[in-house]
């Protein structure tokens, strides 16, 4: 129906993305607020719940009708039951939000994963658009992805499909936060790659940006880093492609705003690795930080769809 919408949230450790959107994907209204995750899950489960009706209300108010809700959160998530079930940076330990939100707003709702939802809206309406098998790999403090095929992704068996950054591809190496040795996001994350630098050179502040920046200009403590890192992707991304085959793979999170810095030192370390796969298309993430909240509305929609 042409005056349909769906409210949209996508809750990060620090900030929330929240919109209004249409059902082909055109973002009608947009706000963002503060997670202030300190103030604990039940107040911040509270300020999911305000905003959802806020922009409902807003929805009502420009002459549309608001027909399902979306929210996408980090950590552990049972979508079958719409559960945030834990999370480290929002601190969910069991939360049923997808019913809280249906019942505050009377609307069918859908909960889902960040990084899940991230690679549906780049596979429907990014960078994957025009491919059918996409693996969406979201680079930042971790790094974890999504495997979507013909618009749908893959959640697993208990929620917790595409750790690709807990794949060990440095046996013995550097110690990651699950417990393991050599994972890839503790070589490779910006988080990792910061450490990495400080830890040659002394320097704390420097950022995975200010290693790409210094390693293209020369610095040989910042090409070492950045040369790790990338081979350690290049590896990582192998492995998921031995296993999905994909046509597309899309490089989001922060570290993937390095741009070609980071996709050609990355392309030619595949390209040299690689035997009998077929090389994917290797491309960054085309919506940037809105790419998880335009997916929690595809998921409202697909959930409506999807009824009976
Ligand atoms: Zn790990």
């Amino acid at each position: 129906m042409s005056d349909d919408a769906v409210i949209a949230l996508d809750v990060g450790g620090t900030g929330m993305k929240c919109a209004v959107v249409r059902p082909d994907g055109t973002v009608h209204h947009a706000e963002r607020h503060p997670t202030r995750a300190d103030r604990g899950p039940q107040a911040v489960t509270a300020a999911i719940l305000d905003i959802a009706a806020g922009l409902a209300e807003r929805a009502g108010a420009d002459g549309l009708t608001p027909i399902a809700a979306g929210v996408a959160v980090p950590g552990v998530v049972d979508e079958a039951t719409g559960t945030a079930v834990w999370s480290s940076n929002v601190g969910f330990r069991d939360v049923p939000l997808r019913s809280l939100v249906a019942e505050r707003l009377g609307l069918p709702a859908a909960l889902g994963h960040d990084v899940r939802v991230g690679g549906l809206a780049e596979a429907r309406l990014g960078a994957g658009r025009d491919e059918r098998h996409v693996l969406f790999v979201a680079i930042g403090t971790g790094i974890a992805a999504a495997h979507v095929v013909d618009g749908r992704t893959f959640a697993g068996a208990h929620g917790a499909a595409g750790e690709i950054g807990h794949v060990i591809v440095r046996p013995g190496g550097p110690r990651c936060a699950c417990g393991a040795r050599g994972c890839l996001e503790a070589i490779a994350s910006a988080a990792a790659i910061g450490r990495r630098y400080a830890e040659l050179t002394g320097e704390a502040d420097a950022t995975a940006f200010d290693v790409a920046a210094r390693a293209a200009a020369g610095d040989q403590p910042a090409a070492s880093v950045w040369q790790d890192a990338t081979e350690a992707l290049a590896d990582g991304l192998l492995t998921a492609q031995a296993l999905y085959d994909a046509g597309t793979i899309v490089l989001g999170g922060g570290l993937a705003e390095a741009g070609e810095a980071l996709l050609a030192p990355l392309r030619a370390a595949c390209e040299s690795r690689i035997t009998f796969h077929r090389m994917p298309r290797l491309t960054r993430a085309a919506l940037g930080d809105t790419a998880g909240c335009l997916g929690a509305a595809l998921l409202a929609l697909d959930s409506v769809a999807d009824r009976p």
